[in-house]
């Protein structure tokens, strides 16, 4: 079976209602100061679907005032109060989640069934944080004399930068401002430059949920202006923390960057998660999850298995078996209903995966299936690809893919899987599948990750924590650890009592 290719054109989503060609700055839709623009780019067709203004350091001190002005008295609305103005904004996403999931696949080519996962997903953060907001709380502590007692309050950090990526246009952004909202904190949104249609729509719903003015700011730049953005938003003494999702280079820049403040910091940076199979395993949940785990998003979330490594006794057979379930996905423009796989966000990222593959095939690997740009339907879109013979030296061994190809390696025992799993500076998400019990604790525990999928190829929820170690980041989103990030601990201590 060769790969079903869909050419269906989609509608252009211009007449989406929620699209707006302005920033989001206390409460007002305003132009860059420069009158700037940039052109924002469907990736399936590669026209132009919207057009938002290239913010500068000046449009960013800006939107700094005036989350500064708004925390004033942000943070002191009650946890109640908070609590229902971000049940409010979610009733709000809820009732335009049709609209949402459109603007996603408008500019992020992401398929429409995806578009409307995610919308589900991001929304569920503002849900979630709403119903947190009102369970942060600190502690009495025991006194260890009859003169002193002892509490521990939390409050809000104050201005919270958040910078986010393309792969997930709300969920990035609804996981951070979710948290930092219900914490009490007031934000600077800086989205990508390939979906910010989707962040400013956020603005617009929070708007029309009545959040108020400067609580929730929305910025757009180009990446031309994301540097000169970014590097004001971790040196301002009003911002108070930053929390980034995005690539790990960036992530060590605004670390850098950042320093000098000593600024609270949150990072949710690249993987490269192993995704183990076991002779135990049941082969077909161990594909399906697979399948599921690496061409979601066309490969492109940061949990994707990166590395298969496929236990030697079935290795042939689950290679057998992911073809040919790789080849029932279908291709091709988000908007056509059933399609799977979508094409990758812009023209770099499709010439990284091609020089990724072409760097293993050059130095050995066996392409099974795909290996080159799906061209007939555009230079964006990659075939799905499976590799084996893979060696350490290779990019797709030791870099981030972000892109449908499947790269498997066999090993013999699982001690040498746990070595090989762990010899990476990444360490976000790992899986693997087993149906051997003492086993599944062994692997999970010895897996150098912040997260562990045990026969399940799909973890990421509101109510678990979220985020890595090592070069994956520090810091966690989701659950009510993600309020953590945005609240410090004050100690206090009433003596002479
Ligand atoms: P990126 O780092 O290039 O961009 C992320 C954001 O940073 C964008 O908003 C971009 O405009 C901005 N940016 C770029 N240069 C900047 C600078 N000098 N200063 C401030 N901001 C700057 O990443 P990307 O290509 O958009 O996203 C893909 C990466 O994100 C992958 O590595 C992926 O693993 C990672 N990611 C991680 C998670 C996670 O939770 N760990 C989730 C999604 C994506």
């Amino acid at each position: 079976g060769r790969l079903i290719i869909r050419q269906t054109h989609a509608v252009l989503q211009t007449q989406v209602p929620l699209v707006r060609d302005k920033a989001f700055i206390n409460g007002a839709w305003v132009a860059a100061a420069s009158g700037k623009m940039f052109d924002v780019i469907d990736p399936a067709s590669g026209k132009v679907v919207g057009s938002v203004p290239d913010m500068d350091a000046y449009d960013t001190a800006k939107a700094i005032q005036a989350a500064t002005d708004a925390f004033q008295t942000w943070k002191n609305t009650t946890a109640k109060e908070r609590s229902e103005y971000l049940r409010k904004w979610y009733d709000v996403l809820v009732k335009h989640h049709e609209d949402l999931a459109t603007l996603i696949t408008a500019e992020a080519g992401k398929p429409w069934k995806e578009a409307h996962g995610e919308v589900s997903y991001g929304n569920s953060f503002v849900e979630w944080f709403s119903e947190e907001a009102r369970r942060t709380h600190g502690e009495i502590l025991a006194s260890p004399t009859r003169t002193k007692e002892m509490i521990l309050i939390r409050q809000p950090i104050g201005v919270a930068a958040l910078i986010t990526p393309w792969n997930f246009p709300i969920a990035m952004i609804t996981r951070k401002a979710g948290a930092a909202l219900a914490a009490g904190c007031t934000c600077v949104v800086k989205p990508a430059e390939d979906t910010p249609l989707t962040a400013l729509a956020l603005g617009h719903l929070a708007e029309e949920a009545g959040l108020p003015k400067g609580v929730f700011n929305v910025i757009t730049s180009s990446r031309t202006n994301a540097p000169q953005v970014g590097k004001l938003l971790c040196e301002s003494p009003l911002v108070a923390g930053i929390s980034f999702t995005g690539s790990t280079a960036v992530g060590k820049l605004l670390y850098k960057q950042s320093s000098s403040g000593v600024k609270r910091l949150a990072l949710e940076l690249g993987g490269n998660a192993p995704f183990i199979v076991f002779n135990s395993a049941d082969i077909d949940k161990a594909v399906e999850g697979a399948v599921a785990s690496k061409f979601r998003n066309c490969g492109q979330t940061c949990v994707s298995a990166n590395r298969f490594l496929i236990q030697d006794e079935i290795f042939d057979l689950f290679i057998e078996r992911i073809c040919n379930k790789m080849k029932t996905l279908a291709m091709g423009f988000g908007m056509d209903h059933s399609c799977s796989l979508g094409p990758l966000i812009n023209t770099a990222q499709a010439h990284k995966v091609n020089t990724i593959v072409q760097d293993a095939i050059k130095k050995g690997a066996k392409i099974h299936l795909g290996g080159k740009p799906a061209s007939t339907l555009g230079e964006r879109f990659y075939e799905p690809t499976l590799l084996t013979n893979i060696s350490e030296s290779m990019m797709c061994y030791n870099e981030e893919i972000f892109g449908p190809v499947a790269v498997c390696i066999r090993f013999k025992t699982e001690e040498e899987a746990l070595t090989i799993a762990n010899s990476t500076r990444q360490g976000l998400a790992g899986y693997f599948f087993s149906n051997d019990v003492p086993q599944l604790w062994r692997v999970a525990k010895g897996l150098a990750v912040g997260m562990v999928g045990i026969n399940e190829g799909i973890i990421s929820t509101a109510e678990a924590a979220f985020g890595g170690i090592k070069e994956s980041g520090i810091g966690r989103e989701g659950s009510h650890h993600g309020i953590d990030e945005f609240t410090y601990t004050k100690y206090m201590c009433f003596g002479n009592l």
